[in-house]
């Protein structure tokens, strides 16, 4: 099969870890028989160098016209890198924040897996992880709730007073439980869907619609949790959780929450949903520019949001087992970048940990 990827570099470690996983991408592409064409797509800082804007609507439409999107990081420092003087609509992350609703981006996942390997950086009791430790998913919804409701502060009987609108409709709801679900049917068929309906109608209205679309995966189980007993049972007992289904500020804070209890940054992909199968895939961490052109960053977040790629928007289920399969034997083998290095390992460099990955696919 070909596909058509929009390959967005951006700045910091972006081109480092994006080359990575790219050359992940073309091992896969020869070993299964397939082709994947790249555009590279201007954003961020160096967009702003080139064509005074993080995006530019050229590089959104080449973003929108590819099959998906595969991202490094935007950013730089505050007070060093000039991005800084502009104002917040012209710096490097107002880039990220136009492709996100260019591409109408409305599901939000972020997988927390423990590696065996790297048990000691998970910062839970070893009886707590268990034999097997834990490998979650976190899909939030990213385009409503509490961030997109009306927001202001009037004054009321002589006292400042805010105001934050938390809105859902019906629609809303049912999609993204539908993208909760269809990832479910791809892992261990358990959804926990999270809120707050004790005391907010807006989940009342979730759990409602959610239970609804439950109907069409009779396969999948759909357990309600209230998002504050969530917060405990992810640190009590995460092992318990599959997909986890939730809305926009809840997801906020549990995806952060749950990516923290695996202990390293530079392990932790993530992807961006849009209608049908299109989706945009970036690490959960940012451009790191302490590290950058060093070629010491950990390429592994952004080589396992490609296999999120391959399994959500190619439909290449195989494909992307054999990518993290081969992430996990690199790691068994005793081979570590440095933000992940311990007692006894091999330290290698961001490309040779690419080399080492794309071998073993
Ligand atoms: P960061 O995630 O870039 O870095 C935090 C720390 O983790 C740093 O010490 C860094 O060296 C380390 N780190 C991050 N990724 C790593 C990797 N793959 N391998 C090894 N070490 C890694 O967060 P920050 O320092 O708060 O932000 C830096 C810049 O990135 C800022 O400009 C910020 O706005 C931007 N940012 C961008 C995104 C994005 O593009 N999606 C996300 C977060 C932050």
């Amino acid at each position: 099969m070909e596909f058509n990827i929009a390959v967005i570099p951006g700045d910091g470690i972006g081109p480092e870890i994006v080359r990575e996983a790219q050359k992940v991408l073309d091992q896969v592409g020869k070993k299964f028989g397939h082709t994947f064409h790249y555009t590279e797509v201007l954003m961020g800082g160096v967009s702003i160098d080139k064509t005074g804007v993080p995006l530019t609507e050229e590089a959104l439409a080449t973003a929108k016209a590819s099959d998906a999107v595969l991202l490094g990081a935007v950013g730089g420092v505050v007070g060093k890198d000039s991005w800084y003087e502009l104002p917040p609509n012209l710096r490097p992350e107002a880039g990220l924040l136009a492709i996100r609703k260019g591409l109408g981006l409305f599901a939000n996942l972020r997988p927390a897996y423990l590696y065996k390997e790297l048990k000691d950086a998970c910062p839970l009791k070893e009886e707590i992880i268990g034999e097997d430790g834990f490998d979650m998913i976190i899909v939030r919804e990213l385009t409503g709730g509490l961030y997109f409701g009306e927001h202001k502060t009037v004054n009321e009987n002589g006292l400042e007073t805010a105001y934050d609108e938390l809105k859902y409709d019906e629609s809303e709801i049912e999609r993204i439980a539908r993208k909760g679900f269809e990832i479910a049917m791809k892992r261990r068929k358990n959804v926990i869907s999270v809120g707050k309906a004790n005391v907010l109608d807006s989940s009342r209205l979730w759990n409602k619609v959610v239970a609804r679309v439950a109907k069409e995966y009779p396969e999948v189980t759909l357990t309600e949790m209230l998002v504050d007993n969530c917060a405990m049972q992810l640190v009590k007992n995460p092992s318990q959780f599959d997909v986890i289904l939730t809305e926009n500020m809840f997801g906020d804070i549990l995806s952060d929450e749950a990516s923290m209890v695996t202990g390293s940054i530079g392990m932790l992909s993530s992807a961006s949903l849009g209608e049908g199968k299109f989706g945009l895939y970036e690490p959960s961490h940012g451009a790191a520019p302490d590290i950058a052109g060093q070629n010491i960053a950990n390429p592994i977040a952004t080589i396992l949001s490609a296999a999120m790629m391959l399994r959500y928007s190619c439909d290449l289920d195989q494909e992307a087992d054999a990518v993290e399969a081969a992430v996990n034997k690199v790691l068994e083998e005793g081979f570590r970048t440095v933000d992940i290095m311990a007692d006894g390992m091999d330290q290698v460099s961001c490309s040779e940990m690419g080399d080492l990955i794309s071998k073993r696919i």
